[in-house]
């Protein structure tokens, strides 16, 4: 057995699922139809019963879609349309899209099998849309490759090699090879249709190679055949013969009624042309049995048609008249133009042979007649076709137009996405920086005003304010009192007890006059160690009492902590006199009370109010 089916056939053994299952089944089955049509029906047989005994529908569909196929391979036509009827719906319904189109090609091979071009183009068409839809590739290219077909039988071959180029690229892109050399065999014949013998045989050798590599024996046998043709197109009859037997030798063996037929057909003609007619006919009546086997009317057509032409050469003109009128009236019955123009054609000839020239003039109007009316349908059809096609390059066209401008939207969305974050990133950084610069100023701000031993105000800050309260309280009739303080002998302390101590001491009376403020009041230090309060909105009473307040708290605070032996007094001479020209002569007055405190002995708040306990 084949490697390929082997591995698949252990695959099968292993999975679990019936979905996967019918995965590898429609596998095993694509590949066994190509070559082993027994096998391959076998599948068929298994999917069907397993479908129905797992009650799964889609498997059924599976099913029937290759029935549908194998019936087409085999010549079965009828069987087939309902297969792939019935297939098409199931799978739609499940939606198995990529099967379900699958179906709607097959469907497409049968209308294109029975003659009926554009229903089997409305097919395939239907089809490559869907396909392009949902981007199934193998689906896609199988549609193009059926269009053109149906171009090439339609005698548009420039149409007929684009689609089965552009089919050609998918399945190479796909990786699908055996549809590929399937596609360059299409081609050839399109090639040798046009006289391009050469490049037929080229690409008809391509095919044939793949076909042997894959081992695919049916697609050999083809592709040998269409070998054969080519070298017969070129009147190389002998090299034709020896393609036709090898492929005939294959059919043979593979059990392909079909390629059998079409062989033997194929050996007949060039017999025939070699002049040896009696082999031909020979030949002749074996394909006819088999298409017969086969129900196929074109070939039985075809054939009936050789054997009159052989028989009136052989002089036979009884049996040929009879040959080409039996062939005449099934033609009639199946209503084929094409074939009843030969037959008639064929008739007239044989009639003009045998002296009875009323009837070959009969027979030649009859073909005449029929030639015109197949011209005219075929140029509809032509013309029909193409306008199909048309019509599906321009939706392809619009919709690749629609598809790149969707990426341009795209694209210029997602710019305009970054864009957008940039600018919020700039923000966010402009906003830090801000936040910074706005703390720096506060800093900085902070530094201009604050001493940085005490953290009182400083003597800058002290001189702004004064000024600016003293202006107000002029202005508005408030009172305004300041204070200037002294901390007593405090050289004495840095002498005493280190500079260091002297630094405590000043950081601690600052604490001492900060905490001793109300709200409006504040107090700075003015330098080394004196200090100035300010006391808005007070007079020299309120002031004088706050101040004798603060003078008590720093002599009784306990300043043993800080060292056993040290003592702190302070001196403070207070000023409120609205009469001043300024804030200096309000601050110098205050200074001469701070002197004459000190005179007086230190310790104490000056000027004395006479109604509050003086110092010591
Ligand atoms: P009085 O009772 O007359 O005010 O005597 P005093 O010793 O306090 O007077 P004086 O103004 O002569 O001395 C002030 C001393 O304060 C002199 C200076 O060395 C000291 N001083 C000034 N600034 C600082 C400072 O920031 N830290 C310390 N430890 N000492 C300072
Ligand atoms: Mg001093
Ligand atoms: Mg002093």
């Amino acid at each position: 057995m084949n490697p390929t089916v082997q591995a698949l056939e252990a695959q099968l053994r292993q999975t679990q699922t019936i979905p996967e299952k019918f995965v590898l089944l429609d596998r095993l089955y694509r590949f066994l139809s190509l070559s082993y049509p027994q096998q391959a029906r076998q599948i068929v047989e298994e999917m069907l019963i397993l479908s129905q005994k797992a009650a799964y529908p889609a498997g059924r569909g599976l099913a029937l879609k290759n029935l549908g196929d194998y019936h087409l391979r085999q010549g079965h036509l009828p069987a087939a349309q309902g297969c792939l009827e019935e297939a098409r719906a199931i799978l739609r319904k499940v939606g198995e899209t990529a099967a379900e189109i699958e179906a709607q090609n097959a469907l497409g091979s049968f209308y294109y099998l029975q003659g009926q071009f554009p229903k089997a183009l409305e097919y395939y068409l239907e089809a490559l849309e869907e396909s392009r839809k949902y981007g199934f590739k193998l689906q896609e290219s199988s549609a193009l490759h059926g269009i053109g077909l149906v171009q090439h039988t339609l005698g548009n071959y420039p149409e007929a090699t684009k689609y089965l180029l552009r089919s050609l690229a998918l399945k190479r892109e796909s990786g699908d090879r055996p549809s590929e050399s399937d596609v360059l065999n299409d081609l050839g014949l399109i090639y040798l249709e046009v006289g391009d013998h050469a490049g037929a045989a080229e690409l008809f050798r391509e095919s044939l190679s793949i076909k042997q590599a894959l081992g695919d024996h049916h697609g050999e046998a083809s592709a040998l055949s269409s070998l054969g043709l080519t070298f017969y197109r070129l009147g190389r009859i002998q090299e034709a013969l020896h393609y036709h037997r090898q492929a005939l030798e294959m059919a043979d063996s593979l059990g392909s009624l079909q390629i059998k037929a079409l062989c033997l057909e194929n050996q007949g003609l060039c017999q025939a042309r070699l002049g040896h007619l009696e082999q031909a006919l020979e030949l002749f009546q074996a394909a006819m049995a088999l298409y017969q086997e086969l129900h196929s009317r074109p070939g039985e057509l075809r054939v009936l048609l050789q054997v009159g032409l052989a028989q009136s050469r052989l002089e036979q003109s009884e049996n040929a008249i009879h040959s080409l009128q039996q062939g005449l009236s099934r033609a009639e019955k199946l209503g084929l133009q094409k074939a009843l123009f030969e037959f008639h054609q064929a008739l007239s000839q044989v009639f003009e042979q045998t002296h009875k020239p009323a009837l070959a003039l009969h027979h030649l109007k009859q073909a005449l007649e029929i030639e015109r009316k197949l011209q005219q349908e075929q140029q509809t059809q032509r013309t029909a076709a193409l306008l199909a096609g048309f019509q599906v390059e321009k939706a392809r066209q619009e919709a690749e137009i629609e598809r790149l401008r969707n990426i341009e939207l795209a694209r210029a969305n997602r710019e305009l996405a970054q864009a957008i974050e940039n600018l919020k990133e700039a923000d966010a950084e402009k906003t830090r920086l801000l936040e910074m610069l706005r703390r720096q100023s506060k800093e900085l701000e902070r530094l201009a005003r604050q001493d940085p031993l005490t953290r009182l105000y400083n003597r800058r800050y002290l001189e702004e304010n004064l000024e600016r309260e003293f202006a107000a309280s002029k202005r508005y009739g408030f009172p305004l009192s300041v204070a200037m303080v002294d901390i007593d002998h405090f050289k004495q302390i840095n002498d005493t007890f280190s500079h260091q101590v002297g630094d405590d001491v000043l950081r601690l009376v600052g604490q001492i006059l900060e905490s001793s403020c109300r709200g409006v009041d504040f107090a700075a230090r003015y330098g080394g160690e004196e200090f100035v309060l300010v006391f808005p909105q007070t007079d020299l009473t309120g002031a004088l009492i706050a101040c004798e307040r603060l003078r008590q708290r720093i002599e009784n605070h306990r300043w043993g902590d800080l060292h056993p032996q040290l003592r702190v007094t302070v001196s403070i001479g207070v000023c409120s006199d609205p009469d001043l020209p300024n804030h200096e002569k309000l601050l110098a007055a205050a200074d001469a009370q701070l002197y004459a405190a000190k005179q007086a002995g230190r310790n104490r708040v000056y000027p004395q109010a006479h109604n509050l306990v003086g110092g010591p």
